[in-house]
């Protein structure tokens, strides 16, 4: 059973449910005649996604970005490679980049600089997550869910190795999982 690899629960479904509630109701309060384009960078922010265009009440746009570190080892490079790339012309347009977690941060500012040059009428950045002890290059964060500590966290779209995305909440993966003690 998938609830066995789960060290502690973080975010019950309800927490998560208000959380996405309340910066829903943030946006469509800053948004509002704006008609931003909000991308979702696949695949952890799916779910994320999926429940915060619903509670968005303004019209907006979505699209759908896929990136990924460039190299197989453990140390990133620093350069990111996309994997899909956005279908609409972003050219002044109100972008809200929706990621899932916020790490050292390279995978976002890589991004943010890419829709920024491609011009971009203002950039902001929601993220569910955010672990602020791991960070290595700074990222403005409009839009927070929630911080968390520097541990390994799955569910709610969040996998390891493309496991535990369909958990409704949000859990420590048990360490002895990925081989940990
Ligand atoms: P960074 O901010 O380091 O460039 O990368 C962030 C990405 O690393 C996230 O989008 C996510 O894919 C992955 N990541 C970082 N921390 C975690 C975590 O605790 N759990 C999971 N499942 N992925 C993580
Ligand atoms: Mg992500
Ligand atoms: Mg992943």
């Amino acid at each position: 059973m998938m609830r066995n690899d789960i060290q502690e629960v973080l975010f019950s479904e309800q927490q998560l449910a208000d959380k996405v509630a309340e910066l829903g109701a943030r946006i469509s309060a800053d948004y509002e005649d704006k008609n931003p384009l909000v991308v979702s960078v696949l695949k952890g922010s799916y779910v994320f996604m999926a429940d915060l265009t619903r509670k968005i009440t303004i019209p907006c746009n979505v699209d759908f970005m896929a990136v990924s570190s460039y190299g197989a080892g453990t140390k990133t490079t620093g350069e990111v490679q996309i994997i899909k790339d956005i279908g609409s012309k972003i050219d002044g347009r109100h972008l809200i980049i929706v990621e899932d977690i916020l790490d050292s941060g390279v995978t976002l500012s890589f991004l943010m600089k890419i829709l920024k040059a491609r011009g971009a009428a203002s950039i902001r950045l929601c993220t569910l997550l955010s672990k602020p002890e791991r960070r290595k290059v700074d990222v403005p964060v409009d839009y927070l869910g929630f911080e968390i500590p520097d541990a390994f966290v799955v569910g709610y779209g969040l996998d390891y190795a493309e496991k535990y995305r369909n958990l409704p909440y949000i859990g420590i993966l048990k360490p002895s999982v990925y081989g940990g003690e």
